[in-house]
């Protein structure tokens, strides 16, 4: 079946650009939230939004005018009927997720796919109780969902073909990088990135160098637009932290994804990142970090003799974090969250990585990031425990 009508519920952030991107993408596009008013007030963000797109040239004048005429607000869920895909973007709680795909499904019959935009639940689990779970599925958006290209769909133990395939069809013609991702912790981007911010955090705690060199190796060396700890101080610390103990409990505990005593005390002091003026940097008056040199280093690199002219670190930095990254996305592929290809999309996309996770594999060589795992093994606990498919990359 091709869809015609896409359904939007829940009018907040993540909703209105998601129903935006449908509007764009030529679906006629309901918008519901849990009271008239504030599904209007989402309806209306997103028409402003089509008129700064237009103004900025990112679309026409005539196609954001066209565009706003296909969106319409809903104020009972009955007026959903019709919509081939109904994507959920309420508040992160199970029970609340699971209520409204229960309620949706009384309301507007069998046909529609059910797509929740969780970032942290299992899917399976929201599907549960739910009639028909085999038309429920994940689409992770990534905000703003405008502009970031990635989709992940995720497929639940009980999800159907026809509605993975119509959900990625609809990311499609939202103008989207759909890639298939399990339904595993975090499922892929938020995953594979664990160690961008955990190691990076270990490295600070152990003394190699402070917080404002790891983020100019990382940038200047590793090639990534942030440091980790910018990146930290921009999402917020406590939002970091709350996201770290979720994939912690949810993947059973395993060293390397325990989160950082570090950023607990810095959570704790009320040190929260750009929004309290302080986290790992400091935050006065204007005051932003110096452009960085151009040092002539074609990043990513291991070189030790360019990494030098960064700091003495800088190859410590990087080898560590590239060692890791390397190893998440070794016990990514083991437990089959998504295809190489997918995995390398998810990173680039999702998070502006100048390399996939895969190529970063090749850049350290699977050797010398299992012998460096195993030293800092012996030294600092199983946080470093090399995941096997790692090992066996490395020939042993
Ligand atoms: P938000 O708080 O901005 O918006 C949630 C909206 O849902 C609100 O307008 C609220 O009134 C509405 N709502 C509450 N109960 C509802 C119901 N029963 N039916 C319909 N609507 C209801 O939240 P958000 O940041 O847009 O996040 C929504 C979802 O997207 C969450 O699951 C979140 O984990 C996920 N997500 C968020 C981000 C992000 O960066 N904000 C990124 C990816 C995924």
């Amino acid at each position: 079946m091709t869809v015609s009508r896409v359904g939007v519920l829940g009018a907040g952030t993540m909703g209105r650009g998601i129903a935006q991107l449908a509007a764009l993408g030529g679906y006629e596009t309901v918008l519901y939230d849990v009271a008239p008013e504030l599904a209007e007030a989402g309806a209306e963000g997103l028409r402003a939004a089509l008129d700064k797109g237009a103004e900025r040239g990112r679309w026409s004048v005539d196609e954001a005018i066209e565009a706003a005429a296909r969106v319409e607000t809903a104020s009972a869920l009955e007026e959903l009927a019709g919509c081939g895909l109904v994507i959920e973007a309420a508040p992160e709680r199970l029970e609340l997720k699971r209520e409204i795909f229960t309620a949706l499904a009384e309301a507007v019959g069998p046909d529609p796919v059910f797509a929740s935009n969780t970032s942290s639940l299992r899917v399976t689990e929201i599907a549960a109780g739910v009639p028909q779970p085999e038309r429920v599925v994940g689409m992770h958006f990534f905000n703003p969902p405008a502009l970031m290209k990635l989709v992940e769909v995720v497929a639940a133990e009980r999800s159907s073909p026809e509605a993975l395939a119509r959900t990625t069809e609809v990311a499609e013609r939202m103008g989207r990088t759909p890639i298939r991702a399990k339904d595993s912790p975090g499922f892929v981007a938020n995953r594979l990135a664990r160690p961008f911010s955990l190691e990076s955090l270990r490295i600070l705690g152990d003394g190699v160098a402070d917080a404002a060199t790891i983020d100019r190796a990382v940038r200047l060396g590793g090639g990534f637009r942030m440091g980790p700890f910018e990146l930290l101080d921009l999402i917020g610390l406590d939002v970091n932290l709350e996201i770290a103990r979720s994939f912690f409990a949810q993947g059973g505990e395993p060293e390397r994804w325990r989160p950082s005593p570090i950023q607990e005390e810095l959570v704790a002091e009320g040190r929260f990142g750009r929004k309290s003026g302080r986290g790992y940097h400091e935050y006065g008056d204007g005051q932003e970090r110096e452009t960085d040199p151009d040092l002539g280093i074609s990043a990513p690199t291991l070189d030790p003799a360019r990494l030098a002219k960064i700091d003495p670190a800088a190859e410590e930095i990087l080898t560590r974090l590239f060692a890791q990254i390397a190893n998440e996305a070794a016990f990514a592929l083991e437990e089959e969250v998504a295809s190489p290809e997918d995995m390398e999309t998810a990173m680039k996309l999702g998070f502006n990585w100048p390399l996939g996770p895969l190529a970063i594999t090749e850049l350290i060589g699977p050797r010398r990031a299992v012998e460096l795992l195993d030293l800092l093994r012996v030294e600092k606990g199983e946080a470093y425990a090399a995941a096997p498919q790692l090992r066996a990359d490395a020939g042993q």
